[in-house]
């Protein structure tokens, strides 16, 4: 890994230090409760894996280690698949863990439903919370289930995953489609009741609707560049900068596969030859087509992604040491590590 001086090494420690650090993409949740998702009617129970106020070796982000990676604020997902019998109801036993594990640990984690909790919570010196929700599987077509969603504190949605849901086609499954209706009823209802509509997972047909469709300011919380690697979750030139033009946020992930061509998913021969250099690239490209205003952090972590060297919430700190050795400003670094997608949450969260 790169080396650098110990004025550098300062620098990187007071810069990540004094940045509010947003990391808008895991699935914590899902991989503490760990229920079984395909047995029975797929909506079961197990004793939690872990907790997320404990230190673990299992899984990538807990409090403790998010403390120690310096991370402000993190969105977490609520991800149910659609082979669930009971899509809603599982979404609220996501929903259930995760208000029951912040009641668990008032003192360092806190529900935040806009800027101003963002901020507030990170001023105590607490963990700031957002709720997303990643894919519309859950909503089962219904808008009212949107706004009851948001009601129950969720401020972002993920529109699909992979596969096409009633929204419209995942880019796993892309067959060219758009948004459908419903597709469009819920970015307007998002844009009415300031919600963050995210783009990542979505194909590009669907991509295209949503910079016409959206008044609001629009994410990708974990997505990469199609130019570096093409997996077809990630980004074209085209759309990174329609994102950026709209004033949205590029939120690059940790996943290996879709860092590096011919690295495959639960891989661990081929996810060892991924580094944080080759995810350093997709930054620089990033911010040569659009600045660095429109670039930041999706860790995906506790999804399946992370490689050796960022394989957990503590190494954060490294992205910042790799900014500084790639010759980033201060002031950038502190954009990329959150401002960035701040600028987007005060405009759209109400
Ligand atoms: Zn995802």
């Amino acid at each position: 890994m790169f080396k650098l001086t110990p004025e550098q090494e300062e620098r990187a420690k007071a810069v990540h230090g004094s940045s509010v650090v947003v990391d808008t993409h895991n699935d914590t949740i899902l991989h503490l409760i760990r229920a079984p998702p395909f047995v029975g009617d797929g909506t079961g129970t197990l004793p939690p894996r872990r907790t997320l106020g404990e230190r673990s070796q299992d899984g990538q982000i807990d409090i403790p280690r998010i403390k120690e990676g310096g991370v402000d604020c993190l969105l977490f997902a609520m991800y149910v698949s659609p082979l669930h019998r009971g899509r809603l109801r599982r979404l609220l036993q996501l929903l259930d863990a995760f208000h029951t594990e912040l009641e668990a640990n008032p003192e360092t984690i806190a529900l935040a439903t806009n800027h101003d909790e963002i901020i507030a919570a990170v001023k105590a010196k607490k963990i700031a919370a957002v709720i997303a929700i990643e894919g519309g599987e859950p909503l089962e077509g219904d808008i009212g289930a949107l706004r009851m969603a948001y009601r129950l504190g969720v401020r972002s949605l993920t529109l699909t995953h992979f596969p096409r849901n009633e929204l419209g086609d995942g880019s796993g499954a892309d067959s060219g489609s758009h948004l459908s209706e419903f597709g469009r009823e819920v970015v307007g209802e998002m844009n009415r009741l300031g919600m963050l509509v995210d783009i990542s997972h979505l194909n590009e047909t669907g991509f295209w609707d949503v910079m016409e469709l959206s008044e609001d300011p629009v994410l990708a919380t974990h997505s990469n560049c199609k130019a570096l690697c093409g997996h077809h979750r990630n980004l074209t030139d085209d759309q990174i900068k329609a994102l950026a033009e709209k004033g949205g946020v590029m939120n690059l992930s940790f996943c290996a596969g879709f860092i590096k061509d011919g690295v495959g998913f639960g891989d661990p021969e081929s996810i060892k030859k991924v580094t944080i250099e080759d995810w350093l690239d997709h930054l620089d490209h990033a911010v040569g087509l659009v600045g660095t205003d429109h670039v930041g952090l999706g860790s995906d972590l506790d999804g399946g992604c992370g490689f050796p060297g960022l394989d957990d919430v503590t190494k954060f700190p490294d992205l910042t040491r790799g900014m500084i050795y790639r010759g980033y400003a201060d002031h950038d670094i502190k954009k990329i590590l959150g401002a960035n997608d701040l600028r987007v949450f005060k405009r759209v969260l109400k």
